[in-house]
């Protein structure tokens, strides 16, 4: 079926055999504003600065003002550090796998975008039907499930959650809620680790955006899909020889690859 091969499947590489590698990766800010919270929609923060005032005019008039403010949506963080956690990169690099590798199955564990933004999102993905695969009853899986594991077979590459180490953080309110953002060359920088072959990290830069050599922006994070001064970043490796792998990845399977330009206008 179009938008699938399944000769790229194999039986799963045993989990832990091969050298573990960490490959240590940026991800910079390219748009005005970048934000990531662990809650997507803000809950109205109730303030109630003069309790005794707003209980004694609710006795006299039966009526009260209760002063409602919304809080900022905060950048997510771990301890003091802003960061991005793991599955936010893990799931953006898996996603790209997904929807523009062909010999990738459609993973009921991804990422997927909501109802709501999900027209930007064929828009710019054009996403293909595809099958997941059966690992119990066909005994393979697709490359992308042999790195990243699926259900009954474990997942071989590991991601750490993502710093800012350098950049600019900043608040900015869209539609009547304040965000905190990293600002525009803002950097985070985490690690990947993994077991995986030359190859398979040839793949997982692709899936990072690399094309040709260079980094190509990805979008991630809030307003991905609605606004153009938000959610576009560019990973960075600085490591030749995964870059000259994912080349390799690209010329082997090119017949398998098709991209997007995700910089919308
Ligand atoms: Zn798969």
């Amino acid at each position: 079926m179009r938008g699938f091969s399944t000769q790229c499947k194999s039986e799963p590489t045993p989990r832990n055999v091969g050298e573990k590698r960490k490959v240590h990766v940026k991800i910079s800010v390219v748009s005005e504003y970048f934000h990531v919270s662990q809650n997507p929609k803000p809950m109205p923060l109730i303030v109630e600065k003069n309790a005794d005032a707003i209980i004694s005019q609710f006795l006299g008039t039966g009526r009260a003002e209760v002063q409602a403010e919304r809080d900022a949506v905060y950048f997510t963080r771990v301890s003091d550090d802003i960061v991005i956690p793991a599955n936010t990169v893990r799931g953006a690099v898996r996603s790209r796998l997904e929807v523009l590798f062909d010999c990738s199955c459609y993973n009921s564990l991804g990422n997927k975008p909501s109802t709501s933004v999900s027209k930007k999102y064929k828009e710019i993905f054009k996403p293909r039907r595809k099958y997941s695969d059966d690992l119990e009853n066909e005994g393979k899986v697709c490359p992308v499930c042999n790195v990243f594991g699926t259900a009954g077979l474990a997942s071989r590459i590991t991601f750490t959650d993502f710093k800012l180490t350098a950049g600019k953080v900043s608040y900015v309110n869209v539609q009547g809620y304040t965000y905190e953002v990293a600002t525009k060359n803002s950097v985070f920088e985490g690690d990947v680790i993994g077991n995986l072959s030359r190859e398979e990290w040839g793949m997982v830069l692709w899936g990072m955006g690399c094309r040709k050599g260079k980094f190509k922006v990805i979008l991630m994070g809030r307003f991905k899909f609605q606004r153009r001064d938000f959610a576009r970043v560019k990973f960075e490796v600085n490591d030749q020889d995964l870059i000259k792998a994912c080349e390799e990845f690209e010329t082997k399977y090119s017949k398998y690859l098709h991209d997007v330009e995700e910089d919308w206008e």
